[in-house]
């Protein structure tokens, strides 16, 4: 099943696999939030789509 992030500053994605997820959310956090993000963290925000 795809899930989806919706990140407070208004970007989104969306991945059929966690490892996709995880890897997109890392890289936007790190280049737009300066924030590192966990693999945990990612996934708990991540909702079923
Ligand atoms: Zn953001």
């Amino acid at each position: 099943m795809a899930k989806v992030i919706n990140c407070p500053c208004g970007w989104t994605t969306r991945s059929d696999t966690d490892d996709e997820l995880v890897k997109q959310v890392q890289q936007h956090a790190k280049e737009v939030h300066d924030q590192e993000t966990t693999r945990e963290e990612v996934l708990g925000m991540a909702k079923p789509e």
